[in-house]
């Protein structure tokens, strides 16, 4: 199963993977996630990706299209994964089309106060990566992660003024995507409003929905 979650940053795709990846035992890839990665390894092209990352800009295509490709290849992608921010523009998609097949686009949305006020709660394990919040979903220990007791830090990017910016190229650029895989037949919509914590909330349940009836649809084509 090949499938983009698509939103825009702070709509909680990443913690909606995180709950849904062993279930089906595909990963989760967050292009961001591979840039911080490459970024920590203190690399040339880490140094490169940081005067992006750290500004709230959008990496270059050919430089995020190449460290998404290299994580494809590995071996744990072979049954699907779920794709967390990427693609993020039109030519994204197109050259993603190139790269891989799509099976399904599911796009979580939610007002733009919502967004603001998870994306600055959030905070992200230094070590792991895990997310947290610090209403919605604080970790055990205050600043600890709960999986690998990493230190929880509060992305340079998740402050005020990068958020602004991200969330405006978000507007401009990501959201024709919408409607481009809208008309290619392969967008699902989730209200992500409420929060994963709100017991009226649905959001896991639909998406675990989607998911099952694709995987019913792949196995009666195999
Ligand atoms: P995220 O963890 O998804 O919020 O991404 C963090 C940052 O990585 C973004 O603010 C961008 O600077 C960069 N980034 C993430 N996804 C992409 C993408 N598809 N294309 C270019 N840059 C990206």
């Amino acid at each position: 199963m090949n499938v983009v979650l698509l939103g825009s940053q702070g709509v909680g795709k990443g913690t909606y993977a995180q709950r849904l990846k062993d279930i089906y035992k595909i990963p989760h890839v967050a292009i961001g996630d591979l840039f911080r990665e490459e970024m920590r390894s203190g690399s040339k092209l880490g140094n490169k990706i940081a005067e992006f990352v750290n500004t709230g800009k959008l990496v270059p295509d050919d430089i995020a299209l190449e460290v998404l490709k290299k994580r494809l290849t590995k071996k744990d992608t072979k049954n699907g994964f779920l794709l967390d921010g990427f693609p993020r523009t039109l030519d994204q998609a197109k050259a993603l089309e190139k790269i891989t097949k799509i099976d399904k686009v599911i796009y979580y949305h939610a007002s733009e106060d919502v967004i603001v006020d998870r994306l600055s709660g959030r905070r992200t394990c230094r070590k792991c990566a895990h997310i947290y919040h610090i209403k919605f979903l604080p970790p055990k220990k205050e600043g600890v992660c709960d999986i690998c007791g990493g230190e929880l830090y509060q992305r340079e990017d998740d402050y005020p003024e990068a958020i602004r910016k991200r969330l405006s190229i978000y507007y401009k650029k990501t959201a024709p995507l919408i409607d481009y895989y809208k008309k290619k037949g392969l967008l699902v919509e989730i209200d992500a409003n409420l929060n994963i914590s709100d017991p009226r909330s649905h959001i896991i349940k639909d998406t675990q929905d989607i998911l099952d009836r694709l995987k019913q649809e792949k196995q009666m084509k195999n």
